[in-house]
């Protein structure tokens, strides 16, 4: 199996866990028992009840009959934007949540930048009724007052982080610096990025999404299998998730778009693979924007899902193997495409998605040509963004 991690977590070169001493017993438990309780039968029954009834799934997949027509193809749409929550992010907060109760923890902590991994959180939180800290920069907390009035409605506590450009990284160190002094707490990452074993972890979590993908295509084409898989990549959950069943079967194409910001060249951009390099970030080896000294470099998007410095070592891996292919789409593409689906299907989609969706003009594109493109969340966060731009 190429595209699995090692038992150390490493994907060819990226991953592994690179953490402080003191952190050691508690990615060690993680470690021994996550797969051990993802393959039990008693969390599996819990994992999908809750998906079920309470996040909403099997998420349609929907054939895009007008969009396929205006792209000379055939498009599905899977449509994690129905999740409860809005997005894929809670498919992953369920089943660390039942984790974290399965090993005893009482005090849930994550970091958030835009703040949907924060709601997502906070709303498991609540559904379990444990207790919540939410890292956050105080640059976003002020962006991303809605979502941080979700969190508190929800019962979450939201620590505000004042160091460095205090945004997504340093309430990333924040939450850090607060596991070691609290080692009994959970730390519940909201991508498949970090130490190992959570890329490993939040993959298999997301992975219900090829799950379904493969069932529901066969019922609708006599196949499993799709010709490409279209997904956004900001830490690269939604797209690991998409990916997952599909990425030892070599003949499904993998496309992962970045987000371009204002051009990949122009200094305002998040488009990891092709601007960053090796390095170590959030506890994991993999590909990240840095300067000559090795420090982060801020990133930038429209999408605040999608401006994070790194990518999952999976996803460095993906790039570095060529099996899937890293297309980046800028600013003014994503807001073009966000708009289009719209007029076309009715669906207004997040921001992160568009990015996906903004690719299908630079395809080269058959008829019969089957593409899946992951859904990931819906647009009502973003209404603010599209008002600015909207035309008559
Ligand atoms: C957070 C988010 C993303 C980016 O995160 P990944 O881990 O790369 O999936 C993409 N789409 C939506 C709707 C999001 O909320």
């Amino acid at each position: 199996m190429k595209y699995q991690p090692t038992k150390e977590g490493y994907y060819g070169q990226f991953g592994g866990a690179f953490i402080p001493e003191l952190l050691h017993p508690n990615v060690l438990e993680l470690e021994d028992n996550y797969i051990k309780i993802i393959e039990s039968k008693e969390f599996q029954d819990e994992y999908k009840a809750l998906l079920k009834d309470y996040v909403g799934r099997p998420t349609p997949l929907y054939l895009a009959e007008r969009l396929s027509e205006k792209y000379g193809a055939t498009i599905y749409l899977k449509r994690e934007d129905l999740n409860h929550t809005g997005a894929h992010k809670v498919n992953n907060t369920v089943g660390q949540i039942l984790i974290a109760k399965k090993l005893g923890k009482t005090k849930i902590i994550a970091e958030t930048g835009a703040g949907q991994h924060g709601v997502a959180t906070a709303t498991v939180c609540a559904l379990m009724g444990l207790e919540c800290i939410v890292f956050m920069g105080e640059k976003d907390i002020a962006r991303q007052a809605p979502n941080v009035a979700r969190m508190k409605m929800l019962g979450a506590k939201v620590v505000p982080a004042l160091s460095g450009s205090k945004t997504l990284k340093d309430a990333t160190n924040e939450a850090i610096r607060y596991w070691i002094q609290h080692p009994d707490s959970y730390y519940l990452i909201g991508s498949v990025v970090g130490p190992a074993p959570y890329p490993d972890m939040v993959a298999r979590l997301q992975a219900i999404i090829s799950e379904e993908m493969k069932w529901q295509l066969k019922e609708k084409t006599g196949k499993e299998n799709p010709d490409t898989i279209i997904a956004c990549v900001g830490g690269g959950s939604n797209a690991a998730g998409a990916f997952y069943h599909y990425l030892e079967d070599e003949e499904v194409g993998l496309v992962a778009v970045e987000a371009g910001g204002l051009g990949v060249d122009s200094g305002e951009s998040a488009a990891t693979s092709q601007l960053g390099q090796v390095g170590v970030i959030h506890g994991s080896k993999t590909i990240l924007m840095q300067d000559e000294y090795g420090q982060i470099t801020e990133p930038y998007s429209i999408s605040a899902g999608l401006d994070y410095p790194g990518v999952g070592p999976l996803h460095a891996f993906l790039h570095e193997t060529k099996r899937a292919e890293f297309l980046n789409a800028t600013d003014d593409e994503a807001l073009e495409a966000a708009f289009e689906l719209t007029k076309l299907e009715g669906i207004i989609p997040a921001l992160e998605t568009a990015h996906a969706l903004a690719v299908l003009p630079k395809m080269d594109l058959k008829k019969d040509q089957v593409i899946v493109i992951n859904l990931s969340g819906r647009g009502d966060k973003d209404l603010e963004t599209y008002m600015k731009h909207l035309k008559e």
